[in-house]
């Protein structure tokens, strides 16, 4: 089942656009049987579920923490994670810098960018992140990397929308692309796209995709 549904989706991902796959609320048994078939990275929204499944699995899976981090739980997924998708505040890079620099590693993270219509959704708004870019403070932090974007499209039916969204988020990655990191190669991802929008998401420019349910099954 799992190793039909990766096989199917793989297939179909451009050979640009990184699989990340959701495995939150799902048994160590599922990620074992995608980690059989290749999958090496694997996404969670909980941080005990994240280290918990870290300490039983392979060492080789990278893993993304895809959830809304609080700052005070930084520290434990700080030794081991490899991408942090959901950073939507000055507080948290800090946060994140400094348990990087204690783990003496350099930590990816993505920005997250409010771009659907919908008030619970977290994530910056362009001018803010720009002012935060901008500042000495943030400059001064050597143990984070911004690697791109991220951003969840509202949950609707109306394509259109969605595709609107999606292109807001590129638009978003190209402006900060050609001023705060103009020199950055390693500024080049956008995380967009679920099991229900991912082809959309693809089509306007991502480069990294979240997919869960198409994989594990519902939740
Ligand atoms: C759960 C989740 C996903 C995956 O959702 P599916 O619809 O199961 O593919 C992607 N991104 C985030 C941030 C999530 O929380």
């Amino acid at each position: 089942m799992i190793k039909d549904n990766l096989h199917t989706l793989l297939t179909n991902l451009p050979e640009t656009v990184q699989l990340v796959a959701v495995s939150k609320t799902k048994p160590v048994s599922f990620i074992e049987e995608a980690y059989t078939c290749g999958q090496r990275v694997f996404g969670e929204n909980k941080v005990q579920e994240l280290v918990e499944k870290h300490e039983v699995l392979s060492k080789d899976i990278d893993w993304h923490f895809i959830g809304h981090l609080q700052s005070n739980k930084v520290k434990y997924i700080a030794p081991f994670v490899s991408l942090i998708h959901g950073v939507d505040s000055f507080k948290l890079l800090k946060e994140i810098n400094k348990q990087a620099l204690r783990n003496k590693r350099v930590i990816d993270v993505l920005l997250q960018f409010h771009i659907a219509n919908e008030v619970h959704k977290f994530g910056f708004q362009l001018d803010q992140a720009h002012e935060i870019l901008s500042q000495s403070d943030f400059l001064a932090l050597k143990n984070i990397r911004i690697t791109g974007v991220m951003g969840m499209a509202t949950f609707t039916d109306n394509e259109n929308q969605v595709r609107d969204e999606f292109k807001n988020l590129h638009a978003i990655f190209n402006t900060l692309k050609n001023s705060c990191f103009k020199s950055a190669l390693t500024f080049k991802t956008i995380s967009m796209g679920m099991s229900g929008d991912y082809q959309i998401a693809i089509e306007e420019g991502s480069t990294m995709v979240r997919i869960g349910s198409s994989i594990f099954g519902k939740r």
